[in-house]
């Protein structure tokens, strides 16, 4: 079994983190937090005394950290993760970054001889606890290769997207479809109401017809057809309308770095500011629909 270090051990880390344990690897974790640390010392890992220390003579590192200046920060730099792990070392950056960050990591790592891939994850905290997570891997053929067995331990769906940040941009894309489609919807379920036609109604000739997407079958904005969607319990994240700002933000934000033509992505990008500034910490994405509702 391998050695590996592990930094960032918050929601979706500390479950990933156990994962890793689970399939038998001496592990090393470093947060900032020290309470998440004891927590899962308890459970047999080692605590490092810093993110480099949890790095060094480390067959695999893996990171899951809030936002791409953190990564950067721990990367990068004379005490850097790149600086101190011993040659070869397979890197992976799970957190959701901008692409510019992650190629830039991917780069500086691999010039110092290390493997690394960004691979940001879809599926939230309880997919990380249950090791179902999908990774989008961007990186090169070889280190896909060595870190496939370290994902595998951690998720379902491992997909190999292409070179260096592609995980990235894939995670941004489906993200920006996933907002504009939970907006579209959420917009048609209040026109429905307002012409007298009932939710259910709707959704049963919907999610059988050409509008049928994941905001609609998976986690319908309404409570009732899908039991499951936050719509049932107050709509409590779930998915926070607060995450899915940022990723809204970075789609935004690389969109904008190729000139891609994006104005719905835009618009969702503009309706969740509102709705985030607005709302509790814990108010799921799928919540907007109130937003909407009230304004009409
Ligand atoms: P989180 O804020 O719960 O955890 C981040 C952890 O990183 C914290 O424990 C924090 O103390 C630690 N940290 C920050 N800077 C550090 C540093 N310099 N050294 C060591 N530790 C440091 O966030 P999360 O919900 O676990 O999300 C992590 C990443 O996963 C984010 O990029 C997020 O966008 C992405 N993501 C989250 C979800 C979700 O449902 N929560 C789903 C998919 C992807």
């Amino acid at each position: 079994m391998a050695k590996v270090g592990f930094i960032g051990l918050g929601n979706m880390g500390s479950g990933m983190a156990r994962n890793i344990l689970k399939a038998g690897h001496d592990l090393k974790v470093f947060d900032l937090n020290e309470k998440v640390v004891k927590d899962i010392c308890a459970e047999g890992a080692t605590a490092a005394k810093s993110a480099s220390d949890a790095a060094s003579n480390v067959d695999a590192v893996i990171t899951m950290l809030p936002a791409g200046q953190h990564v950067k920060s721990v990367y990068l730099g004379e005490n850097g993760l790149i600086a101190v792990a011993k040659s070869g070392t397979i890197m992976m950056d799970c957190s959701t970054i901008d692409v510019e960050s992650a190629r830039a990591v991917v780069e500086a790592a691999t010039k110092a001889g290390m493997k690394m891939v960004d691979a940001p994850v879809s599926g939230g905290v309880a997919a990380a606890s249950a090791g179902s997570l999908t990774f989008m891997v961007g990186g090169t053929d070889d280190a896909f290769a060595y870190a496939k067995p370290y994902l595998d331990s951690m998720g379902a769906n491992i997909v190999h997207a292409g070179k260096a940040g592609s995980g990235q941009a894939a995670k941004i894309c489906n993200n920006m479809m996933l907002g504009i489609q939970m907006i579209s919807v959420s917009e048609a379920f209040i026109l429905a109401e307002k012409l007298g036609l009932a939710a259910d109604k709707l959704f049963a000739i919907s999610s059988k017809a050409s509008g049928q997407c994941w905001s609609l079958t998976s986690y319908c904005p309404v409570p009732g057809p899908v039991p499951t969607s936050p719509a049932n319990k107050d709509y409590k994240a779930g998915f926070a309308a607060a995450m899915m700002l940022k990723d809204l933000r970075l789609a935004q934000e690389a969109a904008k770095s190729v000139h891609a033509e994006t104005p719905l992505g835009e618009m969702a990008r503009v309706m969740y500011e509102e709705f985030s500034s607005k709302s509790d910490n814990d108010m799921d994405f799928s919540g907007i629909i109130n937003m909407l509702r009230e304004k009409s």
